[in-house]
């Protein structure tokens, strides 16, 4: 067994409207109240308009509530932003900053992400921080330095924290949503780079962060990723919007 806790969170991105998201609530509450999951973490992360409809319904089940993005500013003129504080008024535990569709659609640089971490952090909102390396960027034999590039971004934010509310997300973008799964040993390889890399930086807590692994995870293939030593659970995307399939890969990262 681990010490570090599993986590495991839903990434639904821009997916759901209030009926499915009703059918997918109820089917997590009842896979729970079939055999309870003790010994993980749990969130979803649901787009924002429907925050208030998760809230509703996660209630007392024990999962957690996550948001998609923050807003880099506290408050004022932003129009179509959302902010930390507007979050944890929502009863948000996390948010995701850094997913590569946000480093990619939206433009966010290394220092984007940071000011978000912070933002969330003075909210005492945990962050799950994605970091990942494209394809090209991969067969260029250049993986470890832009990982580390984007650590290296979040680091100064995190190094004097506990553990309680930083999670990072290893999400190389080749594997998220194309159904190509890391392999665990590439994966750990790459979990392992991330925790030495933070203990560089002075990361206080770098042995107790919890170091998550998306990218076309499966009820397949999880139990071997989180049977690895440094992956400590998963950012879940189109496996999270169906609820036994969700909940399987729940019951995976228990087992480790
Ligand atoms: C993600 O977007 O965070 C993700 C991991 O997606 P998927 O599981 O669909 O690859």
């Amino acid at each position: 067994m681990k010490s570090r806790k599993p986590l495991v969170a839903g990434n639904w991105k821009m997916n759901g409207d209030i009926v499915s998201n009703e059918h997918l609530f109820t089917g997590l509450r009842a896979a729970l109240e079939r055999t309870a999951i003790s010994q993980v973490d749990i969130a979803v992360c649901p787009p924002f308009p429907y925050i208030g409809q998760a809230a509703a319904w996660l209630g007392d089940t024990g999962i957690a509530l996550g948001a998609q993005n923050v807003a880099a500013f506290p408050n004022g003129a932003y129009t179509g932003e959302v902010s930390a504080s507007m979050l944890a008024d929502l009863g948000c535990r996390w948010v995701i900053v850094g997913h590569s569709e946000r480093r990619t659609l939206a433009g966010e640089t290394d220092g984007i992400v940071a000011s978000k971490l912070q933002m969330a952090l003075a909210h005492e909102i945990g962050v799950i921080a994605c970091v990942g390396e494209s394809l090209e960027e991969r067969e260029a034999g250049q993986a470890e330095a832009v990982i580390g590039r984007q650590i290296d971004a979040l680091a100064p934010v995190m190094a004097p924290l506990g553990a309680d509310r930083i999670v990072i997300a290893y999400e190389p973008v080749w594997a998220i949503g194309t159904g190509r799964t890391a392999s665990p040993e590439t994966a750990q390889e790459m979990h392992a780079f991330i925790r030495a890399r933070l203990r560089e930086r002075g990361v206080r807590a770098a042995d107790a962060i919890r170091i998550l692994y998306g990218g076309s995870v499966k009820a397949s293939n999880a139990a071997t990723l989180f049977a690895m030593p440094d992956i400590d659970g998963g950012l879940i995307g189109g496996a999270s919007l169906v609820a036994d399939d969700f909940m399987n890969i729940c019951r995976c990262a228990a087992v480790v």
